[in-house]
């Protein structure tokens, strides 16, 4: 029941019994994404076969940080864009929000499943009408148009997941996008490429930030050197370089195994495919152009080995693959992708 000022009357409302304003009871704000809501309609997919050149090379549409694979960020109409940038699914996610630096996190949506490459667009239902949520302590809030402040929204991802929490667990943060580059032995890369990328960065970030390689990489001072005179490299410089990286741009090459250097990544079809435990575990193209993107050159023995002794690529390739054949690395196995068989023009 209300008064309206305009008529003058007292109107019944008669809804009243069940609608809820006069009783304060508000809509949940909570937006729920169970593992049957995999339809087109809630759920999209990124790098899939159709998508557009133009969109996988624009970095605004398609990069992100190599330890925070799941994305999410306001966009213009004021929702939620979530990406996720991983060959495999994870589940019980919970996307938590705050408001101002002081207030307390609300449980904004909760998602009991994202599958791979998933994408999300999540409505902040109380910019469009008033509704509640709840917060970390389990208090009820209602929140309205006018209490949110772009500035100081705030968001958090929490998963008990344990793939999840490995991928965000590297020290690495390297900004991944995907390049269109042309020129020698340059080939468009196609968006089965580009999830074979992201397979290959999610895996070497790994690598770099186990306690394995820390300290297998403590026994090899005095043993890489930057030329061909035997000038030593320092290990906790080289380890140093690993982790200030900024960005690496992934393309495709042909009639040469790689090309690399600064941040460009660039990798023959072969070489995307084949650095899996269970596809050959051929890794030196990976390792020998990161190399050349921490700055050394084809002298001593970081890329090639010179008659300087064992380098970099096999030092590497070694921990690959035992991480590999121990299912550790977080994309261990071609089969998670698997791009050979997915009827997709990808040939050696
Ligand atoms: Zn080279």
């Amino acid at each position: 029941m209300r008064y309206d000022r305009r008529v003058g009357i007292l109107c019944v409302c008669v809804w009243c019994i069940w609608c809820g304003i006069c009783k304060g009871e508000l809509p949940d704000g909570l937006v729920l994404i169970t593992g049957q809501d995999e339809s087109e309609r809630v759920c999209h997919r990124i790098l899939q076969d159709d998508e557009s050149l133009k969109t996988l090379f624009d970095p605004e549409e398609r990069s992100f940080y190599v330890n925070e694979p799941l994305q999410i960020r306001l966009v213009k109409k004021r929702e939620l864009l979530l990406r996720f940038y991983s060959p495999r699914s994870v589940r019980n996610v919970i996307l938590w929000a705050r408001l101002s630096s002081s207030g307390e996190q609300f449980k904004l949506a909760e998602f009991s499943y994202i599958p791979a490459f998933a994408e999300y667009r999540i409505p902040l239902s109380f910019l469009k009408s008033r509704c509640k949520y709840h917060t970390r302590s389990g208090r009820e809030i209602p929140l309205e148009k006018k209490d949110f402040d772009k500035e100081t929204f705030k968001l958090e991802i929490e998963s008990s997941d344990a793939y999840y929490r490995q991928l965000t667990a590297t020290d690495c943060r390297w900004k991944i996008s995907f390049g269109d580059y042309t020129g020698e032995h340059w080939r468009p890369l196609q968006p089965a490429h580009a999830r074979e990328a992201v397979a290959v960065a999610l895996n070497m970030a790994y690598l770099f930030s186990t306690n394995e390689f820390r300290q297998m990489l403590k026994t090899c001072q005095g043993k890489f050197f930057k030329d061909n005179q035997g000038t030593e490299i320092d290990i906790k410089e080289l380890y140093n370089r690993i982790f200030n990286l900024p960005a690496l741009v992934y393309g495709r090459v042909s009639g040469v195994n790689g090309l690399g250097g600064g941040t460009i990544f660039g990798l023959a079809e072969w070489c995307y495919l084949e650095h899996y435990a269970d596809a050959g575990c051929i890794t030196h193209t990976l390792f020998h152009e990161f190399a050349h993107c921490l700055g050394y050159t084809h002298e001593g023995n970081m890329t090639y080995e010179n008659n300087l002794g064992r380098g970099w690529v096999s030092f590497c390739g070694e921990l690959y693959r035992k991480l590999g054949m121990e299912k550790k690395l977080p994309v261990y196995s071609c089969r998670f992708l698997d791009t050979r068989n997915s009827g997709i023009a990808i040939k050696r």
